[in-house]
């Protein structure tokens, strides 16, 4: 509240005369507030700090080394020399961009070969490709569903799912996180009303490090006539004994989900989304998604590298196992550190869950000052009693890089906690 009136509120838009001033746009006053409370802080801007190389499990940011934990290369496939090594290729082949739509003259072979390949690692019939994992969502929601339909979505459902019921213009109500009585309630009490209705859930949740009870999923959807999608974004070569992600956990076939989608950005190494299913449901996504049919296909050296990381994946699942085993030791050491991981599972994303914005920034900026990457969650990402620092742990992490950051989280934040007094008068 207070950090609020430091800006003062300029809503009326056109101060100068001159151009618009889009600085003044209601949500623009929340960087401005961002950026009045890192001053009073004395810290750095959390956001935005570029890397100067590959980040994986470590990373250099303004000629500093840090233990990083603030990339979702989870099973270290940036960088790999099989993954670099297609990339170049495709490109030295295809060029820089495929220069259309795949419909009319962007296809190229390197497509459908990704295409396969992961649907065939998912179990499923088949795949497509898009430029965006965020724009995936968004276009496949989007066009599947219409004014008369219902997405019911789990209270911690990604953005781009929220985006693309808005396209679509249904409606949208939220179950409490991965709570499957007020899921079954929801159905139950609206199911009637609406034409359509899809359940959308993500396979691991960004933020929290959980997994939602797939067999109970599959069973109320069919009860209830809806659709499932299952966001495997986090998922994909983190959940599984393979990185098959949940249904493989779960031993559950899937081609029971309707939806798969997932992204080319976190343990493939790349950038692109894809929905994984049906036969049909990909042929209709490839003839009528605006999304696909109306943006360029994906570029060669970033459908090449996806490929080459996901058989990578498929041929190494040790890579999966380190994961699994770094996860559970980061969990374990910041439980016995008497740090609050909420409903984290050990899973690659690990939250330290903090209760306070300012308390998260300062933080993350002394644990970066004692050479560790993470990034601070706050308000307005998440909820005031919800701010954190969310680590990704990923398969390249030493135990003693895990220790390390464990153990220099539990320190600092029990200082800053200690130097509450200062900070409660500024948060009033
Ligand atoms: N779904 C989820 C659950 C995500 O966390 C993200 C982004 N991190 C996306 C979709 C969008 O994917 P991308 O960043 O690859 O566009």
């Amino acid at each position: 509240r207070k950090l609020e009136r430091l800006v003062p509120d300029n809503t009326d838009g056109r101060p100068g005369g001159k151009s618009f001033d889009f600085s003044s746009l209601e949500n623009a006053r929340q960087l401005k507030i961002q950026r009045a409370a890192a001053e009073m802080l004395q810290i750095d801007v959390p956001f935005f700090r570029p890397h100067d190389v590959r980040a994986a499990a470590h990373t250099r940011i303004g000629n500093r080394e840090y233990i990083n934990f603030s990339s979702y290369d989870y099973c270290g496939l940036n960088g790999d020399p099989r993954v670099t090594a297609a990339a170049q290729e495709a490109m030295e082949r295809f060029g820089t961009s495929v220069s259309a739509s795949r419909v009319v003259s962007g296809e190229r072979p390197f497509h459908r070969e990704f295409e396969k390949n992961i649907a065939r690692f998912l179990g499923v019939e088949d795949a497509v490709v898009m430029v965006s994992g965020h724009a995936t969502n968004v276009t496949t929601i989007g066009h599947l569903l219409g004014p008369n339909d219902l997405v019911l979505a789990d209270a911690f459902i990604h953005n781009s799912i929220v985006e693309g019921v808005r396209l679509a213009g249904a409606t949208r109500l939220t179950f409490r996180h991965n709570d499957m009585d007020h899921l079954a309630e929801l159905l139950s009490a609206k199911r009637h009303q609406f034409n359509r209705v899809l359940i959308a859930v993500e396979g691991l949740y960004s933020m929290d490090g959980d997994t939602p009870p797939l067999d109970r999923l599959v069973r109320l959807k069919t009860r209830h006539d809806a659709w499932l999608l299952v966001d495997e974004a986090h998922a994909l070569g983190v959940v599984g004994p393979t990185g098959r992600g949940l249904a493989e956990r779960e031993g559950i076939d899937p081609n029971a989900v309707e939806i798969w989608m997932g992204t080319l950005s976190k343990t493939l190494a790349s950038c692109g989304g894809f929905i994984a299913g049906s036969t049909a449901l990909v042929e209709y996504l490839k003839a009528t998604a605006p999304g696909f049919v109306f943006s360029v296909g994906i570029p060669p050296s970033v459908a090449a590298a996806a490929n080459a990381a996901l058989l990578a994946l498929e041929a190494e699942p040790e890579r999966v196992a380190r994961l699994v085993h770094n996860g559970r030791h980061f969990l374990k050491a910041a439980r016995a550190a008497g740090l609050d991981t909420g409903t984290a599972e050990g899973l690659a994303v690990l939250p330290v869950i903090i209760g306070d914005s300012i308390v998260s920034a300062l933080v993350a900026h002394r644990l970066a000052e004692a050479g560790v990457n993470v990034q601070p969650i706050i308000f307005p990402a998440v909820p005031e009693q919800a701010a954190r620092l969310r680590f990704f742990v990923n398969a390249t992490h030493s135990e003693d890089d895990i220790d390390t950051a464990v153990r220099l989280t539990a320190e600092i934040l029990e200082r800053t906690r200690k130097d509450g007094a200062g900070l409660s008068q500024l948060a009033a």
